[in-house]
């Protein structure tokens, strides 16, 4: 590449770059405006962590529902209206116990069933995170504020180009008869991915 290119590729401004690079898909016929658009309205309207808030509510307090998510998460989730992209061939549901805590990663990038729990926040896409989660799982837990007993044996699980994961969180005692809208109140995106547990669990 001859140095006078060179030196403008590096000193371009990010906007400048981005019009490059759109203006070149332009040329090509294809829209990367309308596709930015329509990716935004996705994740900004669709791809939202009350999603799996209400599957988990739902599993809470139907237990028929429940089996059916436990043996094929992606069919279940439609049922409610929820749809994941076709590449996700699978939606791994792991439910949470006393004595078992499940928690996810994507060890290389930063797979997440995002349709369901919502966009990787970015410190699950962090190498520390993606590096230590697996190996030092107790500790990387405790420093993100979930201290658990000793005895509670933690699974890590590593997410794959076509099988997500989602954590089914432990439902907290005192919460009997309340409906599906106040419990999915109670779960938030960390807790799905396991970083977190509900209040009381
Ligand atoms: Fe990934």
């Amino acid at each position: 590449m001859p140095d006078n290119i060179h030196i403008k590729l590096n000193t371009a401004s990010v906007e400048a770059r981005v019009d490059a690079i759109q203006a070149a898909f332009e040329e090509r016929g294809m829209k990367p405006a309308e596709f930015i658009g329509e990716f935004r309205e996705l994740a900004e309207e669709k791809w939202l962590p009350e999603n799996g808030a209400r599957v988990c509510a739902k599993a809470w307090t139907d237990p028929a529902f429940k089996a059916r998510l436990m043996a094929n998460g992606k069919d279940a989730v439609a049922e409610l209206g929820l749809s994941m992209p076709a590449h996700h061939r699978h939606l791994v549901v792991l439910e949470n116990t006393a004595s078992i805590h499940n928690v996810i990663v994507c060890t290389l990038c930063s797979c997440t069933a995002f349709s369901i729990i919502g966009l990787p926040p970015d410190w699950y896409k962090d190498l520390e995170y993606r590096a230590r989660v697996v190996r030092q799982s107790r500790t990387v837990l405790k420093e993100m504020g979930l201290e658990l007993p000793a005895s509670t044996e933690i699974r890590v699980w590593d997410t794959t180009a076509d099988t997500r994961y989602m954590v089914l969180p432990m439902r907290p005692s005192g919460t009997e008869g309340w409906s599906e809208e106040k419990l999915a109140g109670l779960i938030s995106k960390d807790m799905m991915i396991g970083v977190a547990r509900v209040a009381g669990t």
